[in-house]
């Protein structure tokens, strides 16, 4: 094992990691359920489904039969011109379960993508319109992927300042974050509300979307907001004809109790950009999915209105019968009770933490808990943040608190035994800082 370590150290570059400083690298052999277990033998308990992604746990046996008989059938084919059953068959389920008219399914390959995708799409629907409007519209603290127009758009998470070269102008808003007990969330929701709508009354017309995180924005601290917040977003574009991005790569597929957080917030919304979840975590995949609407001004006798953008994997049979996997686990009753287990167990789990002298901001959507550390220093440079997750780590709890935001995310399959463990353990350790 230490000359995997080594190995690794030598020659692999990890994701959003200070190779100088961070601790060598946990080297994982296998995972079942919630568990993750260890080359040297200990059992991880995932918290965080893995950046977010495993929603049914690690190795469910219905996605990996799935992926298996696939495998055996056809593993990849071009996809344009070319079509195949498990991709039609995905699209065709997640048309029938998204709300309203959302029924365009564009395929591409991770959450990055998907929000390049809908950017791309809303820019070039105006085009396709006659209609120039450019301008973009996000919200502070969005995280939206790290590919060039994602950043642009997230730029308010303050992860890509050295990218700043690459990135467009996009018109940030203020975002309402909110939590249990907050008792000036109405002033800061007008204030918000006043700002979008001085925004779109100077620029409503040459405005061609607005992109969210509906609900939770993750990697910017999954900070929350309320329904009606969305709710009231969404009527004021419709009023200025914007169209509206949710942004549900991590939000998707249960995590905030509904299948979709569209569908807790009862706004539909002209693109919805959905990954992490999709393929239970088996496979990156992810879709872009739109009206007919938004389709049509795509349609003409010549090349030039076309979506002139596709990536070599495109709807790999793969991910796609996954995908179709973990939608028939999400079908299951027994998934949907334990969306509702997990959010009463949080629940409880925050009133244990309520009064807690280092412990601000409690709040929860869903399966999604969270709160503050109370620190001299608050964001994801935080000093108590790299301590928080070794301390987690030495109790065998895969848990990444973003700076001294701790949060809990765990996959659905997770028993009351596993999260009345994690509880404890996080208790302790938020008592020893
Ligand atoms: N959008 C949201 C809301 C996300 O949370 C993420 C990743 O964390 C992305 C987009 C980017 O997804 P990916 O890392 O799969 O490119």
């Amino acid at each position: 094992m230490n000359d995997l370590i080594a190995l690794d150290r030598r020659h692999v570059w990890h994701p959003f990691t200070q190779e100088q400083t961070a601790p060598a690298p946990v080297v994982v052999a296998r995972g079942r359920g919630a568990v993750l277990e260890t080359a040297d033998g200990r059992q991880l308990l995932d918290l965080v489904s893995s950046w977010w992604v495993n929603i049914h746990g690690h190795a469910h046996p219905h996605i990996v039969e799935a992926v298996a008989a696939q495998a055996r059938e056809l593993e990849q084919v071009i996809f344009a011109g070319f079509t195949h059953e498990p991709a039609v068959r995905l699209a065709s389920r997640l048309a029938q379960k998204l709300p309203g008219d959302l029924n365009r399914v564009f395929f591409s390959d991770d959450g990055s993508t998907a929000v390049e995708v809908a950017l791309k799409l809303a820019i070039q629907f105006w085009r396709n319109r006659g209609e120039t409007r450019d301008r973009v519209l996000a919200f502070e603290g969005g995280y939206h992927g790290d590919t060039v127009g994602a950043m642009s758009v997230g730029r308010g998470s303050g992860f890509f300042e050295a990218f700043s070269p690459l990135l467009s102008d996009v018109t940030r808003l203020p975002y309402p974050a909110t939590w249990i007990g907050d008792t000036e969330v109405d002033t800061r929701e007008g204030e918000a509300l006043r700002k979008l709508d001085a925004v779109l009354d100077a620029h409503g017309s040459d405005t061609a979307a607005l992109i969210m995180e509906p609900l939770v924005q993750g990697a910017g601290g999954m900070r929350m907001c309320r329904p009606g917040f969305v709710r009231d977003v969404a009527e004021r574009l419709r009023a200025h004809g914007v169209l509206l991005i949710f942004d549900e790569v991590m939000t998707g597929f249960g995590r905030t109790g509904e299948l979709f957080a569209a569908g807790s917030t009862g706004v539909v919304p002209d693109l919805i950009c959905l990954s992490k979840g999709l393929t239970g975590g088996f496979l990156p995949l992810s879709v872009t999915v739109t009206s007919d609407r938004v389709y049509e001004s795509f349609l003409a006798e010549d090349f030039d209105r076309a979506f002139t953008h596709g990536h070599s994997f495109t709807a790999n049979p793969l991910g796609c019968a996954a995908a179709n996997a973990s939608l028939d686990l999400l079908e299951r009753s027994d998934t949907r009770r334990d969306l509702q287990r997990i959010e009463a167990a949080h629940t409880g789990f925050l009133e244990r933490l309520c009064g807690h002298p280092r412990v601000v901001r409690r709040r929860l959507t869903g399966t999604v808990a969270a709160f503050d550390v109370h620190d001299e220093r608050a964001g994801y440079d935080a000093a108590v943040g790299p301590r928080l997750k070794a301390e987690f780590l030495a109790r065998d709890l895969l848990l990444r608190p973003l700076g001294n935001v701790v949060y809990l995310l765990p996959p659905y399959c997770i028993d009351d035994a596993q999260l009345a463990h994690a509880y404890d353990a996080v208790i302790e350790v938020i008592d020893g800082l």
